[in-house]
Formats: structure tokens, sequence, C-alpha cells
């Protein structure tokens, strides 16, 4: 990359004069301009490189600017860059047929949206009209998007600010048994404990007044909680005992990120509906969508589903899906993803986790990881309180810019970091970004006790 800081002063400049960035107090964000990006890489307008362990948002599964797809957007939009939902256009058809088929189950149809809350409103929609009922139960610790349902459906704080108590959502703990709710010691414990409580929540809320069960299939941004052997399958059970319409959020764990094409295929489970969005199209184009099952979509076969979007299916969008489903299929990145997660990464991040005194628990697969980092092992106090901001978040904002310092731009969620790098990094690169993490984790095990 080659410097250019004037011309980096100019982006910066507009930025804070217009932009109005998500999720942030404006005067108090300082973002980085960046210039450029490849592979698993970019880099700012002072030629200064980073190795991109958290995919954008993760969502780059396929890196920046795979060539294959950059020319398929190009193609794209020289024949036909935009044509409005109610036609058939190749390539929505052609993402629609190459999602559908590898979708579990008979999740056969695809709605599209623009992106993943979207894609969540739709799901809730379908579900509330295909059983006639009002409320949605969801997980803490999750994340399911900014809309005002989705965000009412999030369970992190997120949700505060927008919380409209008539959204009809009730929440409920899933498992996790590093900071397990129901005192078990065992992933078994947890795991029944946990379908316990949930249909318990069920008969308190009336179970003829519950549409649908929403959950991530393993919760990204909460902390890549896996779940245990047993509980997606038991929640399905729950599902059909009441005849409630189980949906699974496969925003951020879809598409190659837990080295399977969908982390529903880890545990052989089928929803009625599942969201994605992200790894779609490496979010090349703005992309999401449902994919439906044969009984819901039954639902709407003589009847119309009162829901749309302008850029339902946008072409642009479609042909980038379409190039990045089959770049993964024909470079093998789902199997990559799988094999550098098992032989690189679990053991690198144990090996640093029997090192470092703040790393408290690695937990993962495939191309999703994270680390949570404590103070006290013994305890498992967190290495900053829940939901810091300022101050409290110092230890914290040292460990992201120490790693930042060493070329490495890590994910970092209140006092988690997740190694979440595209689900083709090479070997090299990701070896190269373990080692600055290692050094990173230097500057967290300062804040233990
Ligand atoms: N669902 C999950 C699991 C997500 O991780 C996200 C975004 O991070 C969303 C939904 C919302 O997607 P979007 O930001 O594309 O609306």
């Amino acid at each position: 990359p080659q410097p250019n800081p004037q011309a980096g002063a100019a982006v910066k400049a507009a930025d804070r004069a217009h932009v109005f960035h998500s999720w942030s107090a404006q005067e108090l964000i300082d973002p980085l301009a960046v210039a450029g990006a490849e592979g698993s890489y970019f880099w700012d307008y002072e030629g200064k490189r980073y190795l991109d362990f958290s995919s954008g948002l993760v969502y780059t599964n396929i890196g920046y600017q795979h060539p294959k797809v950059v020319a398929a957007i190009q193609e794209q939009a020289s024949r036909m860059t935009t044509f409005a939902p109610a036609f058939a256009v190749e390539a929505r058809s052609e993402a629609a047929r190459l999602i559908a088929e590898r979708t579990p189950g008979d999740l056969d149809k695809i709605f599209f949206t623009n992106a993943g809350a979207d894609a969540v409103e739709h799901a809730v929609r379908m579900a509330r009209l295909h059983t006639g009922r009002p409320k949605v139960l969801s997980a803490y610790r999750s994340y399911h998007g900014g809309t005002q349902q989705a965000v009412n459906l999030t369970g992190d704080p997120r949700r505060w600010a927008s919380d409209s108590g008539t959204a009809g959502v009730v929440h409920f703990w899933a498992p996790f048994l590093y900071r397990s709710r129901f005192y078990a010691e065992t992933e078994e414990q947890e795991c029944a404990r946990a379908l316990e409580h949930l249909e318990t929540t069920i008969a308190f809320e009336g179970p003829g007044t519950v549409a649908a069960i929403i959950l991530e299939t393993i919760p990204g941004t909460a902390g890549i909680m896996m779940p245990p052997a047993g509980y997606l399958a038991g929640v399905r059970e729950i599902c059909d005992k009441y005849g409630i319409v189980f949906v699974l959020d496969e925003v951020m764990a879809g598409f190659g990120r837990t080295g399977t094409w969908f982390a529903a295929d880890l545990y052989d489970v089928v929803p009625d509906l599942m969201t994605f969005a992200k790894g779609v199209n490496s979010g090349y184009v703005p992309l999401g969508g449902v994919a439906i099952s044969g009984e819901i979509a039954a639902t709407f076969a003589e009847r119309p589903y009162p829901g749309g979007l302008t850029y339902s299916g946008h072409p642009l969008a479609c042909a980038a899906a379409v190039a990045t489903i089959n770049v993964m299929a024909e470079e093998g990145v789902v199997e990559h993803a799988a094999r550098l997660g098992a032989d690189v990464v679990e053991p690198a991040l144990r090996e640093l986790a029997r090192r470092h005194p703040s790393v408290g628990d690695v937990r993962g697969t495939g191309m999703f990881w994270a680390l949570e980092l404590v103070r006290n092992r013994e305890t498992g106090e967190p290495l900053v309180p829940y939901n810091a901001t300022g101050q409290a978040a110092t230890p914290m904002a040292a460990f992201a810019a120490s790693a930042k310092a060493h070329g490495l731009w890590p994910f970092v969620n209140m006092n988690r970091t997740h190694v979440v790098p595209p689900c083709n990094i090479s070997e090299a690169e990701l070896k190269e970004g373990l080692a600055a993490l290692d050094t990173a984790l230097s500057v967290a095990d300062e804040y233990t006790e």
C-alpha cells in the first residue's frame, strides 16, 4: 500500500463533518480512514496494514476483493444492474437455488431481504401469521439486529434504548456452562436445566400465545457459546409439542463460518425458518433472507404474504451471492475453515489460555472462536464489567490498542475477543495473527489479579 496521508485526511474530515455512525457517541469516536483491502488485510492512508481477525463485522467470509466475485458484480452491473422483485431474474433465481440446495431439510423457498435485521423481522411476521399467535421467545445473550422488532428480540444492552415493551417478546436463558444460570456443573446438566427452564417459561406464558422461538444456532456477538449436545434437538421437540415455529438465526454463523455451510449442520437440527445475511455474499453487496420450510410456505400458497421490499433479491447482490457460493464450493472454503479451526486455531488458543492468566475460557469451531478475558480465573470475574464504557472498559481498550499496534485488527465485545478471520485465510496469515494476539494478551494479563 502506497501512503497518501493527504487523501486520508480529506476522507477523515468529511467523515467527521457529515457521517453519523452506528451505535456511537458521535464526538467520542475516531474512525480509521481505510485506503484499501484485499484478502485478509486492509490498510490505512499511512500505509499501515492490518490483518482482519474480525472479517469486518464477521461477514467477509471469503476476504476482501475476491477477484471472481468482483468480476461477477461487474458483469451483472453491465448486463442488468437492477430489476423489480416481482419478476423472475436469472441472478435471483440462481442465488435462491444455490442457497436452497445448501439449507437443511425442506427449507427450500427463499425470501430475500436487504440484510440480517429485516430477515429476522420477516421470519417473525411469517411465524405470527402462520400460527395466529402473538409472542416470540428469544434468548438473553443474543443479537438479532437493529430494527425495532429485531432489537427487541436482542438479548444484549443494545436493546435497552429501543425496548418498546409491546413487541410481544419474552426472553429466556439459553445454555452457557461457563456462566451457568442453572448452577450446572456439566454440559448435560446445563442442557437439561435450560430445556426445563424454556418449557416452564412457555407454560407460564401460555403455549397458545407463543408463535416462535428464535435462537442464534451458535450465538455470535454474545460470545460464541456452542450449545451442548441435545439442546437444539430439545428445543425442536418443544416447538413440535406446542405448535411453535422454530427460527434459527444464522446471519453470523451461516455460510462457512463454523466449518460447515450452516451451524445447524453441526447439530443435525432443522428449523422451520432460518435467517441469513453477511456470508451469503461476503457482504460485497447488502443481502439477507429467510429460508422457509414447506409447511410455512404452504400457508402463503393461496394467501398473499403481506410483506416485501423494493430491493428484495436485488440482482447485483444476488449475482454476488451466486459467485460467492460458487467460489466457496470450488475453493473448498468451508472444509478449509473446518480444518484450520481444528488443526491450527483450537490448539493455538488452548496454548494461549495455558500461558495467559487473562484467558478464562476458549470456545468455538471453524473460523468462529471466542476468548473470554477475566480478571480472575478462579472466580471468572470478567476483565471488564458487563456493558462497561469509558474508564471501566480500559483493560479491553488497552488489549485492542496493543493488537492494532502489532498489525492485528481484533473483534472485541465486552470482555471478549473473537477470532473470526475470513474463512479462506491462509495458515501463515492465521499464525501471524495468533502471534500478535499472544502479544496483546500480555497487556490484558496486566489487569488480572
Ligand atoms: N442476527 C445476527 C445473529 C447478527 O449477528 C446480526 C448482525 O450482526 C444480525 C442479525 C443483524 O444483521 P444486519 O446488521 O445485517 O441487519
